[in-house]
């Protein structure tokens, strides 16, 4: 299969991909128009981009909103609540059949790498089983990285370590934490240590929920940046969220960033998500309680952005387009500056693939895998403006969705 006229990003003049099974044969700069065969693709100036990637979103909890009860007042508390009514219902196939909906709305719109938080504070480990099973179901849609999510807690949670070990044995890929919501600040430092001897043991990666609360005084960031720092895990570790960081003075934040500057470590931020739950305990003034996703990314550090949910308990919207995500976070954290809005793309492609540790399994070049989307659009900015979408999605080789825009007629 060829593709014909296609934009690349950080190139001038048009392109020829050539496409060999489920490799990238050639890329050439195209002086001239070819026909284009039968089976070919014309991207007719548009960008061609690997595909987009979903880093962080929990599909063991995703099309449960309403069921049975809705969250009245949009907060994380009575989500919780209303997740516990959904939970006592959840059954293996539910959970599955759940989580390929999800997938399907995912591929919708162009994303074939996905990393999915999954609870593993349940003593039966029952999501993570289904979960294992749908990463091998679909893997013809998508890679699905499974990250073991102690939702309630390592430490405060009855034989929580245990379960985290048992889960990365049963074939989780990624080491989770959540550490500022153990019991003590003394038990939130201790998981992380404990998660990260596992990560290090195991060869897992890590990804931490870390510091998701507007307090200033959470501060376990710090821990996971020096035990990565020491470690020399940083390009093995990311922490999600940090949304206390937009509660940090600039004092500490200064001295922070020079060791997580020193880490490598990754940062993904779920902007819709993070602006809506939040803030809630401030009138006005009101904060945004977002991580500073800007700064991250000046101090020349890796940040991306994720969707958390898709009409769950936490958070009732959501249709599995990334794109919406990015053009939300371009607006909360004040990026439509614009050298932010020209590389903006970056926040849902090769960033996230790096957090996501993808390496040469990603990325338009030769002998990579043939994973590739063509857009709506000619160059990122104009993507973001005319809320473009992904036309063609192709996956090892093979055209994996097409989508046909919509026209208007005008009188
Ligand atoms: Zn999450």
């Amino acid at each position: 299969m060829i593709i014909h006229n296609a934009r690349l990003r950080g190139h001038d003049g048009l392109h020829r991909i050539t496409l060999n099974g489920a490799r990238i044969a050639a890329i050439e700069a195209q002086h001239a128009l070819h026909p284009i065969a039968e089976g070919d693709l014309d991207a007719a100036g548009n960008l061609v981009v690997p595909p987009f990637v979903e880093p962080h979103i929990h599909l063991d909890a995703t099309l449960t909103a309403g069921e049975p009860n809705w969250n009245m007042s949009g907060t994380l508390f009575e989500g919780i609540e209303r997740w516990a009514e959904r939970k006592a219902l959840v059954t293996h196939e539910d959970t599955k059949t759940r989580a390929k909906k999800t997938i399907d709305m995912l591929v919708d719109h162009g994303i074939q790498h996905v990393r999915t938080h999954v609870d593993v504070t349940d003593p039966t480990l029952a999501a993570l089983k289904a979960m294992l099973e749908v990463r091998e179901e679909t893997r013809h849609l998508i890679d699905l990285q499974i990250v073991a999510f102690p939702q309630e807690g390592i430490e405060s949670y009855a034989n929580g370590r245990a379960l985290m070990e048992q889960a990365i044995e049963l074939g989780a890929d990624v080491v989770g934490g959540i550490p500022h919501f153990e019991n003590t600040r003394d038990q939130g430092v201790s998981s992380i240590k404990f998660l990260m001897d596992l990560a290090e043991r195991t060869g897992c990666l890590v990804d931490v929920h870390c510091d998701e609360t507007d307090d200033p005084q959470s501060r376990f960031l710090e821990v996971l940046a020096e035990e990565a720092r020491v470690r020399g895990m940083g390009a093995r570790v990311t922490a999600s969220h940090t949304t206390a960081m937009g509660s940090y003075d600039n004092a500490y934040c200064s001295k922070l960033f020079r060791l997580l500057k020193m880490s490598g470590i990754s940062f993904i931020s779920c902007p819709t998500e993070s602006i809506h739950l939040q803030g809630r305990f401030d009138t006005y003034p009101k904060r945004r309680g977002l991580t500073r996703v800007a700064e991250i990314d000046r101090a020349g550090m890796n940040v991306c952005f994720g969707q958390d949910s898709i009409v769950d308990p936490w958070y009732p919207l959501g249709n599995g387009n990334i794109l919406r995500i990015l053009e939300a976070g371009l607006h909360i954290c004040h990026m439509l500056g614009y050298e932010d809005l020209k590389r903006s793309l970056d926040l849902i492609t090769d960033n996230s693939a790096r957090a996501l540790n993808l390496g040469e399994g990603y990325g338009l070049e030769v002998g990579r895998p043939a994973n590739l989307l063509i857009l709506s659009a000619p160059d990122d900015y104009e993507m973001v403006r005319s809320q473009g979408h992904a036309l063609v999605s192709v996956r090892h080789g093979k055209v994996l969705m097409r989508r046909t825009p919509a026209s208007i007629e005008r009188a």
